[in-house]
Formats: C-alpha cells, sequence, structure tokens
C-alpha cells in the first residue's frame, strides 16, 4: 500500500519535524525518520546554546530572526520560554588579539570585559593567560527537547504524522510526483523536503539529483563533574578565540568540547579518544582545575555546505525537491526562522516576510548548481 500526501519530510531532527510543524496547517504532512524516534542525530547531541554573533552574517540574520520565537514562543510551541539565559564569553591569549579584534569588529550586543571580569564569571580560568575577553550577555542556553516536543505537538495538532523506523530506501519522479519507497512503506507526494542532516546529500543522490556538496563533520564533547568546591550553575559559557575548546555548565557538570571538526562520512557519530584527550587537554591549560574524571563522551555531525551557509529552497535541477540542509552547528538556533521560510518558499512566497532578500538569495541552493 502507497500512503499520499501533499508534502513528505525526510528526517525527524529540528530541521524536519521545526518545518513539518509549520506546513501542517495548509497541508497533509508526513515526515519519514530512519531511526526508531526523532531527534536521535545531530539535534539529540548539540551544545544547546543560542550565541547571536556565532556564525556568517546569514546566519546572524536567522539567529537574530529566530530568537522571539525561542525566548517568548507562541503558546501552540511551549507555554514557557525556550532560552534560559546563560551568557557567553570569549578569550583570547596573547597571540589571539588579532582575531579578537576581527570578532569585535562585528560583533554585536557583546562588551569587552578586563580578564579579572573574565575570571569572575568562570572562576577555574587562569587569569594569566588571558588578553582579552568579551561577553555577550543575552546567549542563552535553548531548551532542545521542549523545542522539538513542541514542534511535534504542533504537527500532530494539526494532522501531520512522523513516521519512525522509514528509512528511505529508493525514490524517483514519475507523472510529477515523487515516489519513496522506506523500510516502513511507500509513500508519495508532489513535493519533498530533504531535512535528512548529515544525509542530505545521499538522499539527493537517491533521487538522481547530484549532490550538493555538504561535508558532515564531527564534533565531539564530554561531560565532566564540576570542579571540588565548586558550584557551576551560575557560570557562563566561555569559548577559546580560536574556538580550540569551549566549556558551560550543563545540569551542575561542565560540558568540554575539544570543538574538533573532522570530515566523516554521514553516520552516528562516535568521539574518537585522542581527538577528545588532546581537546581536554587545550582546556585543562585554560583552567586552574584538573580533569580528574570523565562522566560521559559523545560525538554529533555539524554538516556544512563549501560556504558554511545553510541551502534553503527548491532545487533548480529537480521539480518539488526542496532543501533544507547544511545548516552547521546553528541548526538549533536557527530553526525558528528557517522553519517559516521553508514554508513560505514552498508557498510560492518570496520568503522576505522572515528574511531579508539577500540572505534569502545567500540560502538558495541555486548557489551551489551550476
Ligand atoms: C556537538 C554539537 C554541538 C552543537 N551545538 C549547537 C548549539 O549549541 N546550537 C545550535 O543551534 N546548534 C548546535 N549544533 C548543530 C545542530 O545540532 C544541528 O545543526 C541540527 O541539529 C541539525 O538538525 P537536522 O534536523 O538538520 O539534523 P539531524 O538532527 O541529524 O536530523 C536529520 C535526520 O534525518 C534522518 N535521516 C537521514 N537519512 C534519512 C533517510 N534516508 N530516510 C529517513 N530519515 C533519514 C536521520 O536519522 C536524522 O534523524 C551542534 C551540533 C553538534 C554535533
Amino acid at each position: 500500500m502507497t500512503e499520499t500526501a501533499d508534502f513528505i519530510v525526510i528526517g525527524g531532527g529540528m530541521a524536519g519535524i521545526g518545518a513539518a510543524a509549520r506546513i501542517a496547517p495548509d497541508a497533509k504532512v508526513i515526515v519519514l525518520e530512519a531511526e526508531d524516534a526523532p531527534g536521535r542525530h545531530s539535534t539529540g547531541r548539540s551544545a544547546a546554546i543560542f550565541v547571536t554573533n556565532y556564525g556568517n552574517d546569514v546566519i546572524r540574520a536567522a539567529n537574530a530572526a529566530s530568537f522571539a520565537e525561542l525566548a517568548e514562543p507562541p503558546e501552540d510551541l511551549a507555554d514557557t520560554p525556550l532560552l534560559t539565559p546563560r551568557g557567553e564569553m570569549m578569550i583570547a591569549t596573547a597571540a589571539e588579539e588579532a582575531l579578537f579584534e576581527r570578532h569585535m569588529a562585528d560583533a554585536s550586543d557583546t562588551e569587552e570585559i578586563s580578564p579579572a571580569e573574565a575570571v569572575a564569571h568562570f572562576p577555574i580560568l587562569r587569569e594569566e593567560n588571558i588578553a582579552r575577553a568579551c561577553y555577550e550577555p543575552a546567549a542563552s542556553d535553548i531548551d532542545v527537547d521542549r523545542l522539538l516536543q513542541g514542534y511535534l505537538r504542533l504537527l500532530r495538532r494539526q494532522g501531520g504524522r512522523l513516521v519512525a523506523k522509514a528509512g528511505v530506501q529508493a525514490m524517483d519522479r514519475r507523472q510529477g510526483v515523487w515516489h519513496l519507497q522506506t523500510s516502513a512503506g511507500n509513500f508519495e507526494a508532489p513535493v519533498v523536503v530533504n531535512a535528512a542532516g548529515a544525509w542530505a546529500d545521499e538522499v539527493a543522490a537517491l533521487s538522481g539529483l547530484p549532490k550538493i556538496g555538504l561535508t558532515p563533520f564531527r564534533r565531539s564533547a564530554a561531560l565532566l563533574p564540576a570542579p571540588a568546591g565548586y558550584e557551576v550553575s551560575s557560570w557562563v559559557a566561555v569559548v577559546s578565540m580560536s574556538e580550540t575548546w569551549y566549556a558551560k555548565p550543563e545540569a551542575g557538570k561542565l560540558m568540554v568540547s575539544p570543538a574538533d571538526e573532522d570530515p566523516v562520512d554521514p553516520q552516528d557519530a562516535w568521539p574518537d579518544d585522542m581527538v577528545l584527550a588532546e581537546g581536554l587537554d587545550r582546556y585543562a591549560q585554560a583552567v586552574t582545575t584538573p580533569v580528574t574524571r570523565v562522566e560521559r563522551s559523545w560525538a554529533g555531525l555539524r554538516t556544512f555546505a563549501p560556504d558554511r551557509t545553510p541551502v534553503v529552497g527548491f532545487d533548480p535541477a529537480a521539480e518539488g525537491f526542496f532543501w533544507l540542509a547544511g545548516q552547521g552547528g546553528y541548526g538549533i538556533q536557527t530553526a525558528p526562522a528557517l522553519s517559516r521560510l521553508a514554508v513560505a518558499l514552498i508557498r510560492g512566497e518570496s520568503g522576505e516576510a522572515v528574511l531579508p532578500a539577500a540572505t534569502v538569495s545567500a540560502l538558495a541552493p541555486n548557489r551551489l548548481r551550476s
């Protein structure tokens, strides 16, 4: 039996569920997810932080356009804010001062602070290693699970459906309709939304389309116990200026990432012991307390297009094939704006009600098709 919909979204991560929830009021939408539950891959492995000044200009526009929906969500999405103020600090060694200057030149809502103030925000930092520091007070923790569940609820309330264990194995287009074969049966719709995260280029290949050039990069993280004698819950997130490590409080402990960026094939990512150990060593050199134990470690994939800008729009090379991929390290914080943009473009609108025209063009897949 084949189930028919107006839209089929491939991928049940934040991108796919967010877009499907916004499509559902107007149309029958089905999300196909390969795993047994949504959010198992990148979405469930993020650092869960919203930083306005993170990413290139296109990302920053999407960050800004997403903030309100996360800070004061509409009641159909969540009944309390999805952001909790955390604050984020970048610290530069003497060798990183030029990078610091460049960062400050185009950062908004960020103030330079003294090394002593930096230590007040994250008391185990070695003050003598800090040449410059800056602080973004509005940076916040994102309640990723509540955001995902909110989108899922919205989707279901409007008649949409998530089918788990439904990895798309083959697809082709006949007479204006995409036909998809999955491990959970066959589906068809005139439009497919490719929100398959690290696998998005593989989904394009299944459709007979050339790949767009996405690369998944592995990023690892470790959960460390709070340093002895410290209560870390109110500390800020701290990032080394050249992004060689970062740390943030996580449920009374510290999450530390080596900020690794190793290109890998799409996969269920796992941290590399050596990469983790080297990253923890970089962190250990910046702080006054030793790393005694790793309680848990994990890795996920941050998938980037060659210009490190997401890919949102219809593919000029195939009718009814819509891309919502390449969100890199920003796919949670940009999900509200990119979901709304996806739906606007699918409806044939310009998208300018969501993001400025130049940003919409910068996101369009045709930039990557010659
Ligand atoms: C360590 C780490 C830290 C991060 N920190 C942050 C952060 O602080 N803030 C932020 O905004 N972002 C952060 N990110 C990035 C963010 O997690 C991603 O950009 C985002 O989760 C991408 O969502 P997605 O839905 O595109 O991908 P995914 O969540 O990976 O979802 C894609 C889904 O598609 C499914 N799929 C693939 N192929 C098929 C198929 N053929 N058929 C059916 N289903 C398929 C997969 O099973 C998967 O569930 C971080 C990422 C990592 C790894």
